[in-house]
């Protein structure tokens, strides 16, 4: 399991570990092997990243988890049996602290393995996890999230789609939208309405879609940076088997809250490509532009340092309380706000270093390369506050969770699904 994942602890086949507070026993001889093996197939986060198409990008993330696989670190706190490699959570740690000095090729994974691989684990059938989880794990397939629709975001347990049982078949009519990955992904993992009757959190629940099933139309979405990462998928009368119900009809709300709190501790406090730390590449970029003497741009990299530094502290927190058998509550919240502020940050000072060649450039220009990659960066920096739940939600959800603040109100609480108005 690359980082960007929350350990989820092997309910069979742990090794056991005996932890100190100084580690465990093989400490030492398992952090240089993280090392070596980072040093042979990644590159430093202080060099600058390749830029590189999709399709190439994929071919490199496979190639990085099969070599993971061979070396006995993918999956790893999953039980051997199951693809994983058996070890504990103390390692999962290792191996994150580790990594964050390296620029992982695993972007492509975030929410295959920071999200639905967790899922599977935690709340998936016996049958269901030896079907699906040694091949996630190796990235033999790939997994995507459907739960936003058209009508659909923030208030996402008001979704329409809906899940009708038909014999031993699910028959499954709707629109999702913004679902990250599809084009590329083997399976999803969808919500949908399967009683209408009941209150709009009471109605819904989890199934497992193979997208390449008749009945579903995967059609991408073209974002102003010009790259394709978003799709709308379509099911049209989609009949999946009774058996990719996951975990009980009408309890998916209690797994879309799981999930989330998955996605938001991978966005915020993971490790992996998608919120690798970006101070030590923007200080190498600073020495190379001759800004790293100009006070402004120093005192941006020394807050863009701390604010890291604490991000990772925040991230320890919430794996150490993961190991420790706890599940993340509203801590899931604070790290997505603060992974999405720093994104911004982020953006700015590597705008401030650049300048107008960030904005503009011609193919010939010495610095193109790195122009275009981190004004693509820039671009879809603000994304990191919507995806996931908004900053506003996330604020939300502290307010009330945290600070002990009055609920939002809802006038429509305990109203069955179908009597609430919609657009
Ligand atoms: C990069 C990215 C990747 C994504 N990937 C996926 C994916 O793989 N799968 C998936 O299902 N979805 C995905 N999404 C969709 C994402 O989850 C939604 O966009 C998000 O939940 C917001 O929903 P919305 O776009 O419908 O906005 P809306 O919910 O319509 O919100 C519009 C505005 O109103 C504010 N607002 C809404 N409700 C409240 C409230 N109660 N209090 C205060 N303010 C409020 C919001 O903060 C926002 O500013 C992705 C989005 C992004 C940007």
């Amino acid at each position: 399991m690359p980082t960007g994942t929350v350990a989820v602890v092997a309910e069979t086949e742990m090794t056991p570990q005996p932890a100190t507070d100084d580690g465990f026993a093989d400490e030492v001889e398992f952090t240089a092997r993280v090392e070596g093996f980072l040093a042979d197939h990644c590159s430093r986060i202080s060099d600058p990243a390749d830029d590189e198409s999709e399709a190439h990008g994929l071919v490199r993330t496979r190639a990085f988890q099969r070599a993971l696989v061979d070396a006995g670190l993918a999956g790893l706190t999953y039980p051997t049996q199951l693809g994983g490699a058996g070890l504990t959570p103390l390692h999962q740690e290792v191996f994150t602290r580790v990594s964050a000095g390296w620029r992982l090729p695993n972007g492509p994974l975030a929410i295959s393995h920071g999200m639905c691989l967790p899922m599977l684990a935690q709340f998936g059938t016996e049958e269901q996890k030896a079907r699906y989880l040694p091949d996630s794990i190796s990235a033999e397939t790939i997994w995507c999230q459907m739960f936003s629709e058209p009508g659909a975001g923030s208030d996402v347990a008001g979704l329409s789609m809906r899940a009708v049982r038909d014999g031993e078949e699910w028959i499954l009519d709707g629109q999702k939208v913004w679902t990250s990955g599809a084009h590329y992904c083997d399976f999803g993992i969808v919500v949908a309405r399967t009683d209408p009757t009941l209150p709009k959190h009471q109605g819904l629940s989890m199934f497992i879609v193979d997208l390449r099933e008749p009945g579903i139309e995967v059609r991408p979405l073209v974002q102003m940076s010009g790259a394709r990462g978003f799709n709308e998928v379509f099911f049209s009368d989609a009949r999946i088997p009774a058996g990719n119900l996951l975990g009980e009809v009408n309890q998916g709300w209690n797994l879309a809250v799981s999930m989330l709190m998955f996605e938001r501790v991978s966005i915020g406090a993971g490790g992996g490509a998608l919120n690798a730390r970006r101070g030590p590449e923007l200080a190498a970029l600073a020495r190379d532009l001759g800004r790293a003497t100009d006070p402004v741009i120093r005192q941006g990299l020394a807050d863009l340092h701390i604010r890291e530094e604490i991000k990772g502290y925040i991230g320890q927190r919430i794996r150490s309380s993961v190991a420790a058998g706890r599940v993340p509550g509203p801590e899931g919240s604070i790290a997505k706000l603060n992974g999405a502020i720093l994104a911004r940050r982020t953006r700015d000072l590597a705008m401030s270093i650049i300048g107008t060649a960030g904005q503009a450039w011609d193919d010939g220009d010495p610095s193109s390369d790195v122009a275009a990659r981190w004004s693509s960066f820039c671009i879809s920096a603000a994304g990191m506050s919507i995806a996931g739940g908004t900053d506003e939600v996330q604020r939300n959800i502290i307010g009330e969770r945290v600070l002990g603040l009055p609920r939002e109100p809802d006038p429509f609480k305990g109203a069955p699904w179908q009597d609430i108005p919609r657009n």
